[in-house]
């Protein structure tokens, strides 16, 4: 028993391999296009698809101004 993967496998290295969690595709990380989440998923597309956004956007995003609270708020005190 060889316990070899075969022909074809040169050159691959398995440990950069991993299955995207969302489409369960196997890639090698380190082609990802994801930014954050290379070793998690394929792509940014199935980073984003399935996060609903990506780190990166959230890292980059700020929350919100008190003045743009307020707006959202229900004018409740007006009569
Ligand atoms: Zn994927």
């Amino acid at each position: 028993m060889s316990g070899a993967i075969g022909p074809g496998s040169e050159g691959m290295n398995l440990e950069h391999i991993k299955t995207c969690v969302r489409c369960g595709l196997r890639y090698d990380w380190r082609r990802s296009s994801s930014d954050s989440l290379k070793m998690t998923y394929c792509s940014h597309l199935c980073e984003a698809a399935d996060l609903g956004f990506t780190l990166e956007a959230l890292l980059h995003a700020r929350p919100l101004t008190s003045t743009e609270a307020e707006a959202s708020e229900p004018e409740t005190a007006a009569i």
